[in-house]
């Protein structure tokens, strides 16, 4: 008995549509894949026209080869290319496209219209398709070129368009893209148009310092240091910001191999190893890397938007790339930025120590060993610093570590120590701050949750978490007003279960998410890829901490503004991050959190409404026990 099977082939469009969700998956991944083609076509100028932040329209042109008219259903058939001819090929890529894959899938779920002429051809021909129909084709006038035309993006995949974000954060991400095809091309001239209006105008130039200050201008443009380094078959060409121009998060460090932007670790490593000892750990250096190979030495084909690529040789690439970045920046005399306060007499002495520690921290791969240490483990230290023991970071003991004595050069004189700054031992020479009457003298911890502490006054009661989650608070807040915090590039990135509507959250808040030092994007069809995390959160298990943060972004009330959105965000960090009530303190802990205390002394309730102290003063205890 013939029984229907329950196994079908997908009818073309589905397969279409489910192919296109790899390559397709916002306005911005549409941009892409034109500019691609426009680059591969040799135009000269290119321009790209948006609006909506192209959910309603996409319009690239360009003056480059053009389309023959009888060709032109050929370009928008799956796996159909002009670009390569055999597998052979595949190892010899010189152009941004290859797969044939790239209108096909926009045509599968978009409107989309191509008009194009070739050089040769007397009039241009245009036709328009539909969810891969072609719904009309004729000739037209037009000059040489291409233009491709896409509209109402995901009009047959609703659930696809639901998650679309807002024409502003659609429009950051095409800027993006945008951004990295002009760069990796300066002799094109580009242009963008969103919303009728030019927002750039980019001339050809020859030179790519020129273009590098279009997009960020001349003020960083004048400070880059260049690199060119033709070695061992790798060209290298590298424009990099000095420490003082660090940023909290490596979004600004680029790396384009043969012309394609890519992400790649060993790069990254190698620009975070020249930079080490440079400035503080968990900040990063601005660099843009222009890398030339042989196509032959790398496999382009490992990622549907062509985003990674496989190296032959990676420690090639490796080394190439930190050793010629570390001889520039030891020419460039780079001397590390001091943020001393203005009552710290900075002796000249000690700074040439530290000037030339940094040289050898440059020269070497090793770590320095204590015995080349400065014998003052080289800090301008205060002598407050060894009384913070809490944080684990600060004192003046002697480090092999190269972080640690980062730390231990730079920490004392930083205004992001707070205790430092506030709880430390008065300058010598200043004026000694008569103590508080409500500074507790010392304290004893009760049932690991409460300090107890006889102040002048009385006697204050203190609850450990909800002050150190207060603190906590307080420092966040002051961090997040002056930029963004402290992020620290996970090892491996952490993977975590997410439903299509997370993972566009994470898209939907990315720059928010940034601010808080998290980078997290999508990963496959059901995942998040947590990147970067905050420094300060670093005692944390990232995913139920993401999970947490999604769920509160997904329950958001509607036109909660962004400052709302983040301080709630630090409100929830500064709890994770504090101690629990059941912790056991250390005296040092105990010190530490109480010389903070005047961090929050003006309202001493935690960021909750929960008190964070009780006061009960002589007079009260003198009226309980009635000793009036
Ligand atoms: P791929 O770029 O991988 O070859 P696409 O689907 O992006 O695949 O494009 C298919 C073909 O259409 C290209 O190989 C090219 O021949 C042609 N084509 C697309 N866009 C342009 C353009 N702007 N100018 C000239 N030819 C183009
Ligand atoms: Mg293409």
């Amino acid at each position: 008995m013939s029984q229907e099977s329950k196994i079908k082939v997908l009818p073309p469009l589905v397969v279409r549509k489910i192919a296109a969700g790899e390559v397709v998956e916002r306005p911005a991944s549409v941009v892409k894949e034109l500019l691609d083609n426009a680059v591969d076509s040799g135009a000269t100028h290119i321009t790209v026209e948006i609006k909506s932040g192209g959910k309603e329209l996409i319009r690239v042109t360009d003056n480059g080869c053009g389309i023959a008219a009888h060709e032109l259903t050929l370009a928008i058939t799956p796996h159909a290319t002009s670009k390569i001819v055999d597998d052979n090929d595949l190892f010899a890529i010189q152009s941004m496209g290859f797969r044939g894959e790239a209108l096909a899938s926009i045509s599968a779920v978009a409107r989309m219209k191509i008009v194009s002429r070739t050089a040769e051809d007397d009039e241009a021909h245009e036709i328009q398709v539909e969810a891969e129909e072609v719904k009309s084709s004729h000739a037209t006038g037009a000059p040489p070129g291409t233009t491709i035309e896409v509209r109402d993006l995901f009009f047959n995949v609703p659930a696809r368009r639901a998650f679309l974000r807002t024409p502003s954060t659609e429009t950051g991400h095409i800027n993006e893209q945008f951004t990295r095809t002009a760069l990796a091309y300066p002799s094109v001239a580009f242009e963008l148009i969103n919303n009728g209006r030019t927002t750039h105008q980019l001339p050809a130039s020859e030179n790519r310092l020129e273009r590098l200050s279009r997009f960020y201008g001349p003020e960083l443009a004048s400070a880059f240091m260049h690199t060119e380094r033709n070695e061992r078959d790798v060209y290298l060409d590298a424009y990099t910001a000095p420490p003082t121009h660090s940023r909290a998060t490596p979004s600004w460090q680029y790396t384009f191999v043969n012309g394609r932007f890519i992400r790649d670790r060993f790069v990254q490593h190698a620009v975070r190893e020249a930079y080490r000892g440079l400035m503080e750990p968990k900040r990063h250096g601005v660099a843009f890397i222009f890398i030339q190979v042989d196509p032959k030495t790398i496999d382009v084909n490992v990622h549907p938007t062509k985003i990674e690529i496989r190296w032959q040789d990676s420690r090639l690439i490796h080394s190439q790339v930190l050793s010629a970045l570390r001889e520039t920046f030891q020419q460039a005399d780079l001397t590390p930025t001091f943020r001393p306060q203005p009552q710290t007499p900075v002796d000249p002495a000690q700074q040439q120590q530290v000037r030339e520690q940094m040289a050898q921290l440059l020269k070497q791969t090793a770590p320095i060993v204590p015995g080349q240490s400065p014998p003052n483990g080289g800090g301008f230290g205060s002598p407050s610093s060894d009384r913070f023991g809490a944080s684990g970071q600060m004192g003046s003991h002697q480090s092999s570590n190269p972080v640690e004595q980062w730390e231990a050069l730079y920490r004392p004189n930083d205004s992001q120590q707070p205790t430092n700054e506030y709880g430390g031992s008065p300058q010598p020479g200043m004026p000694v701050s008569p103590l508080s009457p409500d500074q507790p003298h010392r304290a004893i911890q009760l049932h690991n949750m409460y300090l107890v502490s006889e102040t002048e006054e009385g006697i204050i009661i203190i609850d450990q978490h909800a002050l150190h989650e207060r603190i906590m608070y307080e420092q966040l807040r002051d961090r997040i007003a002056t930029g963004s915090l402290e992020s620290q590039r996970l090892l491996l990135p952490e993977t975590i279960q997410a439903t299509e509507a997370q993972m566009a959250l994470i898209e939907e808040h990315a720059q928010l998410l940034e601010k808080l030092g998290i980078e997290a994007t999508r990963f496959g069809d059901d995942s998040i890829a947590v990147h970067s995390f905050p420094a300060i959160l670093k005692t944390i298990e990232v995913p139920p901490f993401i999970t947490d943060l999604l769920d509160r972004l997904a329950n958001l009330p509607a036109g909660t503004t962004t400052e709302v959105v983040i301080h709630d965000l630090l409100d929830m960090m500064a709890c994770k991050a504090a101690v629990k009530a059941g912790d056991t303190l250390t005296d040092v802990e105990i010190e530490a959190l109480l010389e903070q205390r005047h961090l929050v002394e003006k309202s001493s309730s935690c960021p909750h409404g929960r008190p964070t102290t009780l006061r009960l003063s002589k007079a009260d205890l003198n009226k309980q026990f009635k000793r009036t």
